[in-house]
C-alpha cells in the first residue's frame, strides 16, 4: 500500500469546495531570505488548520454504518475529524495528551466530539485511541499514516504548484510525517526536481530520529512553541516514515528561539498570526539553515494556539517552556 498523484487527485474532488483553495501570497520578508516566499494559507481553512483536507477525504470514503470515529491528536487533527464527522453526521471521539493547549481542546468540543485527555503524550492518546476502537466499534483515523489522510494533505502541494508552476523548494513542516509525505508524492510527480526539505524543532523531532535511526523510534515529548509538531511516528509506521524517507532532500531543525523569531517576523513582516509550527520552514530560512533559491514555498499550516503565548511573543516577552525559557527579544 502506498500513495500515488491519482489518489492525490482524487482527494482534491473529495475536498472541492469545502477544504480547498486556500490563498497562496507572497512574503514580504523575500528581501531578507533571499528568494521569493510563498506562504499557503491553511490558517484560512474552516478550522484553521490544513488537517481537514486529510480528515474529510479520511471520512469521505467510510461506509455510511460507521458507528463513529476515533483519533489521537495534537489539537488539530482532532479539529479536523471533529468537523467533518460532524458533516457526515458521525460520533467523533479524539484522544489527546495533557500537553495538548486548552485553546484546542476547547475548539474540539464546541465542534460537538468527545473529548478524552490520556496520559503525557501523544503515544498515551494513541494507546487510548487504539483501545477505544477496540471496545466500541469506532474506525480509527490516523494524523499521518493513513493512505486517505496522506492524499488529503498531499492537495496543499497540487494547488501551490498549479499556481505557482516554478517554485523549486518547499520548506513543509513535519512532525508525523502526512503532510511532507503527501505533499512530496505530488510535488515529485509534478516537478520531478523541486527540493523538498521538511522542518521540525530540535526537541523531541520524532521523524529526524527515526530516519537516523533507519526505522521509527520513539523520542521523549517536550513543551514546544511548536506544539502541534509534538508526539512520535508510531513504532509500527508503515506509510508516512518511507514516504519522507524516499522523497525528502533534508530534514533540517530548528530552535524554540529560531522559531520564537520567526513567528514576530510573520506577525510584523506579513502581518499573519500563526502557530509556532507554520514557521519553522521561515525559521530555518532566517537561521541560514536552508540556502535559498528563486520560488520557495511554505505551508502556513495553523493558527489554532494559545492566544496568550501568542500574544507575549509577538510583544518580546520571555516564553516558558517546560524546563526552559525562550528569551524575550523584542522585534526589529
Ligand atoms: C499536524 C500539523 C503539522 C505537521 O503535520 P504532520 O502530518 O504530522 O507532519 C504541522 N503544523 C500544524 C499546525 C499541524 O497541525
Amino acid at each position: 500500500m502506498s500513495v500515488a498523484l491519482t489518489d492525490i487527485f482524487a482527494a482534491a474532488q473529495v475536498l472541492r469546495g469545502q477544504a480547498d483553495a486556500t490563498p497562496l501570497i507572497p512574503s514580504a520578508l523575500a528581501p531578507r531570505l533571499g528568494g521569493a516566499l510563498w506562504l499557503k494559507l491553511e490558517t484560512c481553512q474552516p478550522i484553521g488548520a490544513f488537517k481537514l483536507r486529510g480528515a474529510m477525504s479520511a471520512l469521505a470514503t467510510l461506509p455510511k454504518t460507521t458507528p463513529g470515529v476515533v483519533c489521537c491528536s495534537t489539537g488539530n487533527h482532532g479539529r479536523g475529524v471533529a468537523y467533518a464527522a460532524a458533516a457526515r453526521g458521525l460520533r467523533a471521539v479524539i484522544c489527546m495528551s495533557e500537553l495538548v493547549p486548552q485553546a484546542k481542546v476547547d475548539g474540539i468540543r464546541a465542534l460537538g466530539a468527545e473529548v478524552r485527555i490520556a496520559g503525557r503524550s501523544q503515544d498515551a492518546a494513541q494507546r487510548a485511541a487504539q483501545a477505544l476502537a477496540a471496545t466500541e466499534g469506532l474506525v480509527e483515523i490516523s494524523p499521518f499514516d493513513d493512505p486517505q489522510v496522506i492524499a488529503g494533505q498531499g492537495t496543499i502541494a497540487l494547488e501551490m504548484l498549479a499556481a505557482r508552476p516554478a517554485l523549486d523548494t518547499l520548506l513543509i513542516p513535519l512532525s508525523g510525517g502526512g503532510l511532507a509525505a503527501g505533499m512530496a508524492v505530488a510535488a515529485r510527480a509534478i516537478s520531478p526536481n523541486i527540493r523538498l526539505i521538511g522542518v521540525s524543532m530540535d526537541r523531541g523531532a520524532a521523524m529526524q530520529a527515526s530516519l537516523q535511526a533507519g526505522h521509527p523510534v520513539e523520542v521523549t515529548e517536550v513543551e514546544s512553541l511548536a506544539d502541534s509538531l509534538g508526539g512520535g511516528i508510531g513504532l509500527q509506521n508503515r506509510l508516512s516514515f518511507p514516504l519522507c524517507r524516499d522523497l525528502l532532500d533534508a530534514v533540517v531543525l530548528v530552535t524554540e528561539a529560531e522559531i520564537y523569531a520567526a513567528m514576530q517576523a510573520l506577525y510584523h513582516e506579513d502581518r499573519l498570526i500563526a502557530e509556532g509550527a507554520s514557521v519553522v520552514g521561515i525559521a530555518a530560512l532566517m537561521a541560514g539553515k536552508v540556502a535559498p533559491s528563486a520560488q520557495m514555498g511554505t505551508v502556513i499550516t495553523g493558527r489554532n494556539m494559545d492566544m496568550a503565548q501568542f500574544t507575549k511573543v509577538i510583544s518580546g516577552q520571555d516564553i516558558a517552556l517546560g524546563e526552559i525559557t525562550v528569551k524575550g527579544q523584542r522585534y526589529g
